[in-house]
Formats: structure tokens, sequence, C-alpha cells
């Protein structure tokens, strides 16, 4: 479904992405696991269409894929950055309708406001909150329904538990699993690597911006140099 292949990503002097090359299936959780600053969020943004790659390509559905962020978002890809970026002046509801402002089928755009509100109750109950309100997880689940309501085919999710507590945690990857079995194929950047990599269908290990390692969530997750660098097992 997407196919990146030798990017290099640049910003000024400084080479964020090096020959990076992965492959994202249609249905699957494919998991980008690196520490800060190896490189996650450049490959987020420019598969988001924001940053440009300076050569390789990125193929999208076999096209190559569109020029400006606002055309990829209408093809399917939607990212929900780090650090979750809601209008906190908005109410909740308010926010997850902007998420729809690609859309113009008015009825379908309720029907899904009301399947996401059963994808996170929680946000039913704070519908009319201003989202600066809302704790850190909350935020994340809100950010998430927001770009569901665009109706993706792949999400991007670039670090959703930064930040979070265990337990909001272990609800936000819940959900995000709940999300793939519905039909939405989902790329996730996650520093919390074991459960990334527990729900994974496959993983990449990204370290200074080269993908040094590819595998099933399982073999990365038994892979010793694995084991060392991310899942604190000495
Ligand atoms: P983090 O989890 O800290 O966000 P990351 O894996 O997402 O880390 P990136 O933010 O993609 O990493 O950063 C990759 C490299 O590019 C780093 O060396 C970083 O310092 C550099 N970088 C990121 N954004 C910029 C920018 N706007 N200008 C210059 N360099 C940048």
């Amino acid at each position: 479904m997407l196919e990146i292949k030798d990017i290099n990503v640049f910003y000024g002097k400084i080479h964020a992405l090096k020959n990076v090359s992965l492959q994202v299936a249609k249905g699957e959780i494919v998991t980008i696991v690196g520490a800060n600053g190896a490189g996650k969020s450049t490959l987020m943004w420019t598969l988001a269409g924001v940053l440009k790659a300076r050569d390789g390509s990125i193929i999208y559905k076999d096209r190559p894929l569109p020029s400006f962020a606002h055309d990829v978002a209408a093809s399917g890809i939607i990212l929900v950055p780090e650090r979750r970026r809601l209008y906190a002046n908005l109410t909740v509801r308010e926010n997850l309708i902007m998420g729809a402002f690609l859309r113009n089928d008015i009825n379908e755009v309720k029907k899904d406001l009301e399947f996401i509100y059963g994808l996170f109750p929680i946000l039913k109950e704070r519908s009319n909150q201003y989202a600066g309100t809302l704790s850190g997880g909350e935020q994340q689940m809100a950010a998430i329904a927001r770009g569901l309501m665009s109706r993706p085919e792949i999400l991007l999710l670039d670090e959703p538990s930064l930040g979070l507590s265990p337990l909001y945690t272990s609800e936000v990857f819940k959900t995000i699993r709940q999300i793939r079995d519905k039909g939405t194929t989902i790329l996730l950047a996650e520093q919390n690597a074991h459960k990334a990599l527990e729900m994974a269908n496959r993983a990449y290990v990204l370290e200074t911006g080269r993908i040094v390692l590819s595998g099933t969530g399982k073999e990365l997750l038994a892979n010793a140099a694995v084991q060392e660098a991310y899942l604190g097992v000495r």
C-alpha cells in the first residue's frame, strides 16, 4: 500500500533520514522504534507531505505520493502528530468535527462521530468540554479520534504514548488495535518499544536516520540488540 524506497531528508545540512526504505501493507500495524532524535517524526512529516525527500521515492497505492500535504490527506494518509496539537479553545466535539473538514457527507460524519464515541466513551462524556481541559491521555484519544474523522486509509501515529500514564498507554494501544481490526492501516512511531512491538505485524528500528533492523514484531522483541537498546534487558 505504501512503499518507501531510499529516501533522504535534510534540514539544511542535517541529514535526518538516510536511504530509508520501508513498506506498509494494507491492514497492518507497522511500528517504527527509535530513540529521541532518531528521525521518527521526520519520517512521519515526510509521509504526510509536509517535508520533502531530496531523493528516493514514496509510492502510495501504486502512485507517487502527492506533492502537497492537503492532497496527501485527501488521498487517505492522515498524521496524528506528536504532542497532540488539539485546538485547546474548541470543545472536544468541535475538534472532532474539524477532523472531517475534507468531507461534505454530513450524515456520514454524524454517524462516524457516534462510532468514535463508541470507541472512546470518555470523549462522549467530555464532548462539550474545551479540549484544553482534558488530561493528557484524553487529549491523545481526542487527537486519534480527530484523525479517524477523516476516514483515513493509513493513520500515522507519532508517539501516541508520550507523557501518558501506564494505564492510559494501555488504553490507547488497545484502541489502536481496534482501529486496525476495523480496517485502517497503521504506521506507529514509538519510544515505548515493548508495547508497540507486541502489537506490530512488522517493525523497523531507526537509528540516527537509518533503518538498522526489521522483522515481525515478535522477531524484534526477541532480538538481543533490540532488547538491550530499547527494552531495558541486559
Ligand atoms: P523525538 O522522539 O525526539 O521527536 P525523532 O525520532 O522523532 O525524535 P526527529 O524529530 O525526526 O527525531 O529528528 C531527527 C533529527 O533531525 C534530529 O537530529 C533532530 O535534531 C533533527 N531535526 C528535527 N527537526 C529539525 C528542524 N526543524 N531543524 C533542524 N533539525 C531538526
